[in-house]
């Protein structure tokens, strides 16, 4: 049975309920987070938890059991029994529930706050060979940086995607590569990192974050600073990279294949690099 955390409690799924005047489900009015289980600890919890409350603070969501959010997460795992497994904990903050009105409910109303685990392993193949992503424009807001739920701008051009047979999209905003519609992306050349700076055009993933750490440790330069999309064809590696996906070599973009159409040295070093990164955060070594 299903166990979801909804508002204070650990319930069955078939009991969670929301109301349709719920503002996440009216407006997108919402925030969320996914963060790694390693069948035994998480990865960069505590990333995942500051990104959390930047969110909330940043759309002005409050909810007063913020400080729980860490033990929630641990929690869900263990009631699902999924302690021994890989998995994800999924988290989400709206606004709460008040009749359909733009203001912020007057006076305040508490947040919804849910929360689910379920088993996930990643894509090895896909890891291995690399994939292929399409370049589109990037038609969302201008604030990628809030880990919001109003995803639909990353849907359908995701979707458009995957019907053309690609794995993920590679956003361009005013001639320049921003990031994928559920991921960061990273070019080679010439033995450097190339990558979007964390501005409000993009959101700061932590993958991102640990993969710049890795690099720079291990003495690759990494300048971040965003690719222009005329320059791809100039691109020797790229990648893209996320929580639930890790490090994903890109071997086309659109029509053009990326150095040799296969994953680069650098890509298969910072795959290692990244596996070393998490495996260093099990308890048990
Ligand atoms: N950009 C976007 C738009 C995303 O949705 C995600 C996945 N949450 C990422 C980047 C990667 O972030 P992270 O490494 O924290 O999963």
């Amino acid at each position: 049975m299903e166990v979801v955390y909804l508002n204070g409690q650990f319930i069955p799924k078939d009991q969670a309920m929301i109301s349709p005047d719920d503002r996440g489900f009216l407006f997108g009015d919402s925030i969320y987070e996914v963060t790694r289980w390693y069948g035994g600890y998480f990865f960069d919890l505590p990333a995942h938890a500051a990104r959390f409350r930047r969110s909330l603070h940043e759309t002005r969501i409050v909810w007063k059991d913020e400080l729980k959010l860490e033990e929630i997460t641990e929690e869900l795992i263990h009631r699902n029994e999924l302690g021994a497994e890989c998995a994800i904990v999924y988290f989400q903050a709206t606004r709460g529930v008040a009749p359909r009105n733009h203001a912020f409910p007057n006076p305040e109303v508490e947040p919804t706050v849910y929360g689910f685990a379920r088993r996930h392993s990643i894509n090895t193949l896909v890891c291995e060979q690399g994939a292929g992503l399409w370049l589109t424009p990037d038609p969302r807001w201008n604030r990628c940086d809030i880990k919001s739920t109003a995803l639909i701008a990353n849907v359908l051009p995701y979707q458009e995607s995957h019907d053309r047979g690609y794995a993920e999209v590679c956003f361009v905003r005013n001639g320049i590569v921003t990031e994928g519609a559920h991921s960061n992306i990273f070019f080679v050349r010439d033995g450097t990192l190339y990558t979007h700076p964390a501005t409000n055009d993009i959101l700061a993933g932590i993958t991102r974050k640990n993969v710049i750490s890795a690099a720079r440790d291990n003495a690759i330069e990494v300048v971040e600073e965003a690719v222009a999309a005329d320059m791809i064809p100039y691109m020797q590696e790229a990648f893209y990279c996320s929580t639930t996906s890790e490090i994903v070599p890109a071997t086309r973009i659109s029509d053009q294949v990326i150095g040799e159409g296969t994953p680069g040295p650098v890509t298969r070093r910072l795959q290692m690099l990244l596996r070393d990164l998490i495996q260093s955060g099990d308890p048990r070594r």
